[in-house]
């Protein structure tokens, strides 16, 4: 399977990396949308969030953990922060595995684009 972010788990592909745990990888978007853009995902290959099983609740409730720990170190906590996930093609999503978007830095627009 030739998954960009399964290659960057691996380190086949350098990310700047802002969290590391044995179940997450948190890392620096590499065309950053504001100044705090953060992609949090899990080290299991999952290709959407439609594809989110019952035996991984506790791997995602741990994924919005660590975008709050991460949110908190930047700062951005209290002023406010977006998370984002894009399912499939019409949301905008571009790369088939799961990813929590931390967006922060700037005031946010509603309805989004
Ligand atoms: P999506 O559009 O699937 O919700 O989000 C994919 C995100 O991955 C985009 O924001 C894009 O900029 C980011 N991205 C794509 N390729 C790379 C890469 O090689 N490295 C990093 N750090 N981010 C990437
Ligand atoms: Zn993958």
């Amino acid at each position: 399977m030739d998954c960009l972010f399964c290659r960057i788990i691996k380190k086949e592909i350098p990310a700047k990396t802002v969290y590391d745990d044995e179940e997450i990888l948190a890392f620096e978007d590499i065309n950053p949308q504001a100044p705090v853009h953060v992609l949090v995902i899990p080290k299991k290959h999952i290709s959407t969030s439609l594809d989110i099983r019952e035996g991984d609740n506790e791997l995602i409730g741990r994924l919005f953990q660590v975008a709050n720990k991460l949110a908190r170190d930047r700062g951005v906590a209290e002023k406010g922060f977006r998370l984002v996930v894009n399912c499939n093609r019409e949301a905008g999503q571009t790369v088939f595995h799961l990813h929590l978007h931390i967006l922060a830095g700037r005031v946010m627009h509603w309805p989004p684009g």
